[in-house]
């Protein structure tokens, strides 16, 4: 599965002990993440990330060029609702795509625990469809 974490700067010490409670949960994965986000973990795990711009750079619109792509099966998305955001728009974008393809995205700590135990039962085999039967291809 690929799946990316991202997380606000007063979310980023939630997601680094979520993804430490979790880690072997996302062993043999493709993990992707915002810069800040994947650097935060990869120092406290042994969690191989690949990152990509720091979100107000532009880090939440490449995660959604994958999920346009209908690539991305999992994110996690530790929003910091009490804090404005410069890029708002990017993150408003990002999640309209993954309803646009249906993708599971967990934006608080509640939802993202129910998902990881979703991803360890086995639960999202049909994403693996998705992947095989991709239109075009
Ligand atoms: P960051 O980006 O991981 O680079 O901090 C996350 C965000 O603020 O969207």
């Amino acid at each position: 599965m690929n799946i990316a974490f991202i997380a606000h700067d007063r979310k980023k010490d939630e997601m680094v002990n979520f993804v430490i409670a979790y880690e072997m949960a996302f062993e043999g994965h493709t993990l992707y993440s915002t810069g800040t986000t994947g650097t935060r973990i990869m120092e406290q795990t042994k969690l191989s990330i690949h990152r990509f711009m720091s979100g107000p750079l532009g880090g939440d619109q490449q995660i959604g060029a994958m999920v346009a792509q209908n690539e991305m099966d999992l994110i996690l998305f530790f929003r910091d609702p009490l804090m404005a955001q410069p890029h708002e728009p990017d993150i408003i974008a990002l999640l309209r795509l993954c309803d646009v393809q249906g993708i599971p995205v967990a934006t608080n700590v509640a939802t993202g625990e129910i998902l990881v135990r979703a991803l360890q039962r086995g639960d999202f085999g049909w994403r693996e469809l998705v992947h095989k039967y991709k239109p075009g291809e």
